[in-house]
């Protein structure tokens, strides 16, 4: 039996690309990335995960931003129709909605093909480069050609706080800072949001967090839950399979054989997973420091995926590791985005 659960439900990563870049993205995504998953790839994955899954749950198809790329995720959606696979939803954050011809086409496109229902993002980090206007178009459309049961809006209670701002132009995440101060902007980020510190999380939002703890605190935490239990994974254009949300962490290339894959799978041949299953991103940091000269951030972590990502980007820049990939993940840990100014607060 396979030490790794077989998964039930997943995300299909059609690219990292992303015309945001957002400081919160888990998966390092944004303009600087140029590939695309191709078709006959994403038909093989597709075929992999029907022969795969027992009791599915279903799969999400998503990007970085999928409608940047809109002849690929119709593909994508026709063919796991073909296959019969269930489509929990497509992810967007709706700056491609321009206008309401826009809009309704493509929403229009997508049911056609067999798609049922459809995620939106809306957050302070998507409002940093996307007008709410935009947004608000794409759910006024969606729920007119899916029905408002059908999609799912992430997070709403944000559409207001955005909305106090501006509505036609992108609200940069200082005008927070100033409106709440660093304190009250860093409660709203990280506890009105629950934000995964990992992936950019931690790096670009990390001085924002409520709480950082020692490394120590996290000694202990392993994370043989999130990497072999999960039951959840998502697939990248280079055909890594990535456990949970640990986005630059990989469990080896599917090679276009995905039973294969996890029936073969052993944590003890990745040596950092092997670390990370037993002990976790401070066995992780233990591992850097005695054979690379770690040293741990004397002002704490957002989270154990915070100090995770640090030391992993840390191993990175050390050498080649086969799990840490792609490489492009570590290089864009910053965004391109500009610095975030701290000061403040009058709320709007
Ligand atoms: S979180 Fe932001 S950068 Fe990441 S994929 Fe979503 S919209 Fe793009
Ligand atoms: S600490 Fe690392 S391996 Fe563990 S869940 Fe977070 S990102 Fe994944």
């Amino acid at each position: 039996m396979s030490e790794l659960r077989p998964f039930d439900s997943c995300g299909i990563m059609l690219s990292y690309r992303c015309q945001c870049g957002c400081r919160h993205c888990v998966y390092a995504c944004g303009p600087r990335w140029k590939e695309w998953m191709d078709r006959e790839q994403l038909e093989d994955l597709l075929l992999g995960i029907s022969r795969t899954w027992e009791n599915p749950r279903g799969l999400h198809l998503a990007g970085g931003e999928a409608f940047l790329n809109f002849d690929l995720l119709l593909f994508g959606v026709e063919k796991c129709r073909r296959l019969g696979l269930p489509i929990e939803y497509v992810e967007t954050n709706a700056g491609w909605c321009v206008n309401e011809e826009v809009g309704r086409e493509k929403f229009r496109l997508l049911k056609e093909a067999g798609l049922s229902s459809v995620l939106i993002s809306v957050s302070p980090f998507h409002a940093e480069t996307i007008p709410l206007k935009r947004t608000l178009t794409a759910i006024r459309l969606a729920e007119e050609i899916f029905g408002p049961a059908n999609v799912i809006v992430y997070m709403s209670q944000f559409i207001e706080l955005i909305a106090r701002f501006d509505v036609e132009r992108p609200v940069p995440l200082s005008r927070w800072i100033e409106a709440y101060g660093p304190e009250g902007a860093g409660r709203l980020f990280w506890q009105g949001y629950a934000l995964i510190p990992g992936g950019r999380a931690g790096i670009e939002l990390g001085d924002l967090a409520p709480q950082r703890h020692p490394a120590e605190a996290f000694k202990g935490h392993h994370c043989r839950r999130e990497i072999l239990l999960s039951r959840h994974c998502h697939f990248d254009p280079y055909e890594n399979y990535i456990p949970l949300f640990c986005g630059g962490l990989s469990l080896g290339k599917i090679d276009r054989d995905l039973p294969g894959f996890v029936v073969r799978f052993r944590s003890e041949d990745l040596p950092l997973v092997n670390i990370l299953v037993r002990e976790g991103p401070y066995g992780l940091g233990r591992f850097a420091a005695e054979n690379f000269g770690f040293r741990p951030n004397p002002r704490g972590y957002a989270g154990k995926c915070h100090l995770c990502v640090e030391v992993r980007r840390f191993l990175n820049e050390k050498g080649e590791f086969p799990e840490l990939t792609p490489r492009a993940f570590y290089e864009n840990l910053r965004s391109h985005l500009p610095p975030l100014k701290m000061g403040g607060g009058h709320a709007p």
